[in-house]
């Protein structure tokens, strides 16, 4: 469309990370100022639900403004079909791309070719910040678009190959001796289990980057990357249907993409939490034009912070993602138990005795752990372990405790560690943002901080 704007690559991978962090807010609230007039006219969508809030895109000036719209999530924009389209364009091929649908409903975001290579370019970009460069030789392990589609900037890295999460072990590894990786990127559950592996043999690999991405990086998937890449890893929080949110820089802070996307923490009415504080994570892709996301629920939990990074990066830092939200598991006591506490229940036990795990929470006081042994099993760590998840959830909790083959895995190649069987009213209005929510869980953080 014509009067669509986009960012040039030039702004983009160059200007943008050396404008001030003022004007890159300046410009980014000019952006959201145009997409959401552009969503009020042409998307159906907006236009329906906004004018029932009573809503006026024109009354928005700057990103602080924008919590007077209300919130999307997946279901609505799935619901909405083709209204959620800018309606010059629905029922026209467009570019698509399928989310797993893992975590509830699928979805399929609709783009145009110019959409699809910004969410690339800022991909590029994350990279080039933590010192990769397009003649390095990257291994990237993904079962989506990326894997699919190169682009002509992708293309640009040159010795780019990809694996499958799902590649046999062994293959994988002959993969990385016989490309002589320098980058690693890609499913953060895959690139952690290769770790594993190499480490099981008694192996490293040295590489220069190590960035995981698409599940949230536990502390024992942290540290199996940085002893068999001996790198450490740079994480990069994101979603299919937005591309990055933030990520890791060389400081380890994680930094939101604040030149395409809007950030905003809030509590379940969409209001925003202080600065620091943990809340759902709501995001807008600023040019997103064809299927607008505007105020789009992630259903994660993270905290923005404040003051600057010592890398001197313009773009606002972000705490680590806590976790889903539906990943906080409530115990009978009515209190609410981090994911971060469960991802760190063997630090103290000597060694770490399991090398895959779940938890399925059948009910508040019903859990059943599951677990693959690590070689160098030790029962005694396990019980540890397993003492820790009893003393947080107390003594009304029946914990099934069960040595499995195998994790399952989902059928894109991703795994989830904590699986909920609760219904909402379960949680008896107990959400991370909530006064007493809020006390269990900054205990959890402050006892696993590393
Ligand atoms: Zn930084």
């Amino acid at each position: 469309m014509n009067d669509w704007q986009f960012p040039s690559v030039i702004d983009v991978l160059w200007r943008n990370p050396r404008r001030s962090a003022d004007e890159i807010r300046a410009r980014a609230d000019e952006q959201l100022r145009r997409l959401l007039v552009h969503a009020g006219e042409h998307v159906p969508l907006y236009r329906n639900l906004w004018k029932k809030h009573g809503f006026d895109p024109r009354g928005v000036r700057t990103a602080q403004d924008l919590c007077a719209a209300p919130m999307v999530d997946k279901n609505a924009i799935v619901e909405a079909g083709d209204d959620a389209v800018d309606s010059r364009l629905a029922g026209q091929p467009l570019d698509t791309m399928s989310t797993s649908g893992t975590s509830g409903r699928s979805i399929t975001i609709r783009r145009v070719p110019k959409e699809m290579r910004l969410t690339r370019r800022s991909y590029l970009r994350s990279l080039m910040l933590v010192g990769g460069r397009p003649w390095h030789r990257t291994l990237t392990m993904a079962s989506t678009w990326l894997a699919k589609k190169k682009g002509v900037i992708m293309s640009l890295i040159a010795r780019a190959q990809y694996i499958h999460p799902k590649t046999p072990i062994d293959e994988q590894i002959r993969l990385l001796h016989e490309t002589r990786a320098q980058y690693l990127i890609g499913q953060t559950g895959g690139l952690y289990l290769l770790a594993a592996e190499l480490l099981r043999r008694g192996e490293t690999f040295p590489l220069r980057i190590v960035g995981p991405t698409g599940a949230t990086l536990m502390p024992m998937m942290r540290q199996a990357m940085r002893d068999a890449f001996k790198a450490e890893p740079r994480d990069l929080y994101g979603a299919v249907e937005l591309g990055t949110v933030s990520w890791q820089c060389r400081h380890g802070s994680y930094h939101v993409d604040a030149d395409r996307m809007v950030v905003e923490i809030v509590d379940e009415k969409g209001r925003p939490v202080p600065m620091g504080s943990a809340g759902q994570v709501v995001c807008t892709s600023l040019y997103g034009y064809t299927m607008p996301l505007i105020r789009y629920k992630l259903l994660d939990v993270a905290s923005m912070l404040p003051g600057k990074c010592p890398c001197g990066l313009p773009f606002p830092m972000m705490g680590p993602v806590q976790g889903r939200i539906n990943d906080f598991l409530p115990t009978p006591r009515g209190e609410l138990v981090s994911p971060h506490y469960l991802y760190h229940v063997f630090d103290h036990a000597g060694s770490h005795p399991v090398k895959e795990w779940r938890i399925i929470q059948h009910a508040v006081d019903r859990m059943t752990y599951e677990y693959v042994p690590e070689t160098s099993f030790d029962p005694k760590a396990l019980e540890h372990g397993m003492n820790v998840i009893r003393e947080r959830f107390g003594p009304e909790l029946k914990l099934e405790v069960r040595q499995v083959e195998s994790v399952p895995m989902t059928p894109n190649g991703k795994r989830t560690c904590i699986v909920s069987e609760l219904k909402p009213d379960d949680f008896g209005g107990m959400r991370p943002w909530d006064r007493r929510a809020a006390a269990g869980m900054s205990a959890d953080l402050a006892l696993t901080s590393e």
